[in-house]
């Protein structure tokens, strides 16, 4: 079986190239083709001895994920990309345009455990982990397919980051390295559900990224009803490891909060959400849900416009820094695994037919 070469860290390939008798700098030189050039063919790579080629070919594979679907907004550019993996698996990743800069959202399982209620990629259940590798080349994969240069990158695709933890970290050190992406690492930020010891670990082995926790409700009675993973790491929990992280790494976190009407909206439930993150120096991002079908009774309606701006009120007032985050794509499947959700359903669909 070929090796993926997305799937190594560059001291990592120093040595499997060298192993095949190829000196460190036809590293970079492969490295600066894939990454740079953007040419994923061993053959084409017009530096390399016609012998080196085929030795590399034989041994190392340049996947891409294969494009089934591009959808791309005509009110912002965002794009949507729905991947096959080599296993048949589909996966997304999002671009999202902003005026300085463009941000990649990439997917870090196939499928997802938590199962939050509010969220496409849980509906359909876990499928697996995914490879450093297949992180890493979904954004090589949106550069060469849009032709851009992505300045940011988010771990909030589909799937958990945190339960797929040594591959996440793994893909970022590739990310991260001067011969491939050189993607610093102030601009790569990891989202979870919250789970609490892996955020003290990622402390330790990623202390300069961004941490974004999705938290969604200021105690257990109303996050249980919306985040089953609750059950097992309480809001006093994420928050204890929040604190531990911002001490350790003097980063500030920020906390993701959606707002659903009726649900976690109310006054009260900004009055709680600021007094437990009350001295953190915190930052919230309001995000009105984005309506999905779900399994769950809970209505899924997004709130009122005042009634956003009132919860921002609050927090303001208490002063927790906040922002009520500006939906992109609105023309297209714009919540997460919308896109794959209805691929899958669709062959669903086929089969039975078939
Ligand atoms: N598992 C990670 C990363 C994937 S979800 C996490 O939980 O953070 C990325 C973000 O998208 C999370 O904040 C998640 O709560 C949010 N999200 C998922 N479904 C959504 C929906 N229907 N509307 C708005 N935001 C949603």
């Amino acid at each position: 079986m070929k090796k993926d070469i997305f799937d190594f860290e560059y001291e990592e390939l120093v040595n499997e190239f060298s192993k095949l008798g190829l000196e460190k700098y036809r590293v970079d030189q492969v490295l600066d083709w894939i990454f740079q050039k953007k040419v994923f063919d061993f053959n084409e790579m017009s530096n390399l001895s016609k012998e080196n080629r085929t030795v590399l070919s034989e041994r190392f594979s340049i996947s891409l994920p294969s494009l089934i679907d591009m959808q791309i907004s005509n009110v912002d550019k965002t794009t949507k990309f729905l991947w096959r993996l080599e296993d048949g698996n589909t996966i997304e990743s999002v671009l999202l345009f902003h005026s300085d800069r463009v941000t990649a959202c990439i997917s870090s399982q196939v499928g997802c455990a938590a199962k939050c209620v509010f969220c496409a990629t849980g509906q359909s259940g876990f499928v697996r982990n995914l490879r450093a590798g297949e992180i890493v080349s979904q954004v090589v994969a949106m550069e060469f397919h849009r032709r851009v240069n992505i300045g940011n990158i988010v771990y909030m695709g589909m799937g958990e980051p945190l339960l797929n933890y040594d591959q996440v970290l793994k893909s970022v050190k590739i990310l991260h390295s001067e011969k491939t992406k050189n993607m610093s690492m102030r601009r790569i930020s990891i989202s979870t559900v919250g789970i609490p010891e892996k955020i003290i670990k990622l402390a330790d082995d990623l202390p300069e990224i961004k941490l974004a926790i999705s938290l969604h409700a200021p105690n257990n009675y109303k996050r249980d009803m919306i985040v089953p993973m609750n059950k097992k790491y309480s809001v006093e929990e994420i928050i204890y490891a929040a604190k531990e992280y911002q001490k350790k790494t003097k980063n500030r976190v920020t906390f993701e909060y959606i707002l659903i009407r009726e649900f976690n909206d109310f006054a009260d439930d900004a009055e709680k959400l600021a007094e437990i993150l009350k001295g953190m120096g915190a930052y919230v991002n309001l995000i009105p849900v984005n309506p999905v079908e779900s399994e769950s009774n809970l209505k899924m309606e997004r709130p009122h416009y005042w009634v956003v701006e009132r919860f921002k009120k609050i927090l303001d007032e208490h002063n927790i820094e906040n922002e009520i985050r500006k939906e992109k794509g609105t023309d297209i499947d714009a919540a997460c695994g919308q896109l794959r959700r209805r691929n899958v359903e669709s062959q669903k669909g086929k089969k039975m037919e078939g």
